[in-house]
């Protein structure tokens, strides 16, 4: 099947720098759609309150926004192409200074995520347009899916301009034999490092879609609007076009850490024994901060030594 859909997509994730009041203060949604014939699959996110939060916890400068906000929009598209309690992880593993971009994804809308350096500023190119690209650099973009099963399954690929909208679509033809046109769309606002708004669309051929459907498609979206100059429910009337589509699905999305005191001390514990007293000797405690969120807890002596206690009980 033919796979130009992945390389007609650079002019669809323009991330543009504009100052516009952020339209949606309320959730995030997710538009899950399928074409009356079957062919084709889209869906259209608002992730705006998602990325905004991630800035929010990280306190993240411009493009280290960006690049932690696309990663977890593409988790969450991940995530609602599942179904029940599956796990999505995204690594973005880049040879540039961004270091590391992580993003955990479930099937009900929730993502968490982390970025290696948060401290990234613009790099704008002449036509306003933050690049993300060269601070990520040369790597792959991997993808695991946990469905509970003793193996998860995991996809890799090479990044392909480390942007990741295109570096999804290609993930997906080439992991998964899906003709696919990604498109992931988030701004800052001007002077500041506060998210304007985020959105993106998935648009997928199903193994029913023609030669001459996809071509037909391709062109379609080649005439579309730029993401960023359009709403969440005006995403899907835009890609379809002409095409009759059915909404199967609106659904909430959003930035969610599931961490827990006693989840760290779970994981305290299980370090063992002697490395819990050498924590207790050369710091008299241990500090633990979630790297999703940056909730600290904090582990005291005696904290340190019921946790070896309890150990011993085993
Ligand atoms: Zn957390």
């Amino acid at each position: 099947m033919a796979h130009f859909l992945v390389f007609s997509l650079v002019k669809y994730r323009k991330t543009i720098v504009c100052d516009i009041l952020r339209y949606n203060t309320s959730m995030d949604k997710i538009i899950k759609s399928i074409s009356a014939n079957g062919h084709f699959r889209a869906f259209a996110l608002d992730a705006t309150e998602t990325v905004f939060e991630a800035q929010s916890l990280h306190d993240s400068m411009a493009s280290s926004t960006i690049a932690l906000g696309r990663t977890l929009i593409a988790a969450q598209i991940l995530g609602a192409l599942e179904k029940g309690d599956a796990k999505i992880t995204v690594k973005v593993i880049g040879d540039g200074p961004m270091g590391p971009i992580l993003a955990v994804s479930d099937a009900s809308g929730t993502v968490k995520g982390y970025v290696k350096n948060p401290d990234l500023d613009y790099r704008r190119t002449s036509t306003g347009e933050i690049l993300i690209g060269e601070f990520i650099g040369n790597g792959q973009l991997i993808v695991i899916k946990d469905m509970g099963l003793r193996t998860p399954y995991t996809g890799q690929v090479d990044l392909i301009s480390a942007e990741i909208g295109e570096d999804l679509a290609w993930y997906f033809l080439q992991s998964e034999q899906t003709p696919s046109s990604v498109g992931i769309h988030v701004s800052i606002k001007e002077g500041s490092d506060q998210v304007a708004d985020a959105s993106a669309f998935l648009l997928q051929a199903l193994p029913e879609a023609s030669e001459a459907e996809i071509l037909a498609m391709e062109k379609q979206i080649k005439n579309m609007p730029a993401l960023a100059s359009l709403s969440v429910d005006e995403i899907l009337p835009a890609l379809y076009g002409n095409i009759d589509y059915k909404v199967l699905e609106e659904s909430e999305i959003r930035y969610k850490c599931d961490c827990s005191r006693e989840r760290f001390a779970e994981g305290l514990k299980s370090l063992g024994s002697a490395e819990l007293t050498s924590m207790i000797e050369e710091d008299g405690g241990a500090e633990v901060v979630c790297q999703f969120c940056n909730t600290k807890y904090e582990f005291s002596e005696k904290d340190l030594n019921d946790l070896i206690l309890n150990q011993s009980e085993f």
